[in-house]
């Protein structure tokens, strides 16, 4: 988001940024490359799977596509900086380079129409911290932005608030790996076959209905009765994305996240493994292959078959 640019600074200092951010108040951005519009709406009515034949019909904009319209967008060129951008500068450059999202809250005045002309408005609310989390020591940062019309109405609100941390050092093998699945009664079968090199999908004892994830009720039938099969262990990849940035603990990017289907017929998440990642390809067959993470946990990931 940022250029990694800053010097490292102290607790003192940072939150002495955050208050000078915080005085500078609402600072406009640069208006929207276009104004509302309807293919705009049109895609993301499609990307949503949202029906509703209001918006086309009466040329309105889904209120929670506000933040689309002003998007820089990849190639952004240059623009006034908002006030978060000093201080998201300043935590990258202080060592807290991991990035997630903790809250959003939208707060919408009106519904835009088709042919009006969006410009955000920034602020820098607040930086909490440093604190300890599970992902590393790290600060909460918080801002709000404002979309006004050319008139200077207020049309919507965002609250948002991120979580700046410091990615933990490469973990000893002897380190519990963080990111630990949640075990509970509906997947611990799933994870008992992992630790026994089993590859179990859920299906319904009454129906034979195979699912993946696990879940309580049968999609087919309702049926609350469960049992599972064992999968082959073999498997296609469906889809698949390239993890580059934010930095993950315990795992060391670049890394594949690829859904993999089951000749079974159910689809997977899991990681491929043992591939360069350029030669990573939609419809590769693969085989599972189960990874130790630390003393208690295994995972099942995917190699070339
Ligand atoms: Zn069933």
């Amino acid at each position: 988001m940022t250029e990694n640019t800053a010097r490292s600074m102290t607790d003192e200092e940072l939150h002495e940024l955050a208050g000078k951010q915080v005085a500078l108040g609402e600072i406009r951005g640069a208006p929207a490359a276009d104004p509302v519009n309807i293919p705009m709406i049109r895609h993301w009515l499609t990307a949503m799977g949202d029906e509703n034949p209001r918006y086309l019909e009466q040329g309105l904009a889904p209120p929670a596509m506000a933040q689309v319209w002003t998007m820089p967008g990849l190639r952004r060129g240059p623009r006034e900086r908002s006030p978060v951008d000093d201080m998201m500068a300043a935590l990258d450059g202080s060592g807290y380079t991991g990035v997630v999202a903790t809250n959003c809250e939208q707060t919408y005045h009106r519904y835009v129409r088709v042919g009006e002309l969006l410009t955000p408005a920034t602020r820098f609310s607040g930086l909490v911290g440093p604190k300890r989390t599970a992902l590393g020591v790290g600060y909460f940062a918080t801002w709000n932005i404002t979309w006004y019309t050319e008139d200077d109405e207020p049309v919507a609100d965002m609250m948002f608030r991120v979580l700046k941390f410091r990615p933990p050092a490469k973990k000893e093998a002897t380190e519990p790996y963080p990111l630990q699945p949640a075990v509970n009664q509906d997947t611990a079968f799933f994870w008992e076959g992992v630790d026994k090199g089993e590859l179990r999908v859920q299906s319904c004892a009454d129906c034979g209905e195979l699912r993946h994830p696990p879940g309580p009720l049968c999609p087919r039938c309702r049926s609350t009765e469960r049992a599972y099969r064992l999968a082959a262990g073999t498997g296609t990849l469906f889809s698949y994305v390239v993890h580059h940035y934010p930095p993950v603990p315990g795992r060391e990017a670049p890394f594949v996240v690829g859904v993999v289907e089951l000749p079974e017929g159910v689809r997977i998440v899991g990681n491929v493994v043992d591939c360069p990642v350029e030669e990573v390809r939609i419809g590769m067959p693969l085989r599972v292959t189960y990874r130790r993470m630390d003393d208690r946990l295994v995972l099942p990931m995917w190699a070339p078959a």
